[in-house]
């Protein structure tokens, strides 16, 4: 299984529904309320949530918070053998 390096910068307080980042998010330790669209989540599910779409979103440096760019790891794809 490859592993992808990402960022984990305001990972925590990011909405993993729209975006939107600021540490009033996280009014209570173990929910995640965004102030913008009202989503909540669990605060560590949400967390778990933008790490995964950081890593998928390798090629969209400019997506997420202003500053905050993925740490771009490629994927390795494994030699290919060729049994001729
Ligand atoms: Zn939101």
């Amino acid at each position: 299984m490859p592993v992808i390096a990402v960022r984990a910068a305001y990972t925590s307080q990011q909405c993993s529904n729209c975006g939107h980042t600021c540490p009033q998010n996280r009014d209570i330790q173990a929910v995640f309320r965004c102030q913008g669209c009202g989503f909540e989540h669990h605060a560590d599910t949400n967390a778990a949530i933008n790490i995964r779409d950081r890593a998928f979103t390798i090629d969209s440096p400019t997506r997420g918070h202003s500053g905050d760019r993925v740490h771009q790891s490629r994927l390795r794809a494994a030699p290919t053998t060729s049994v001729a």
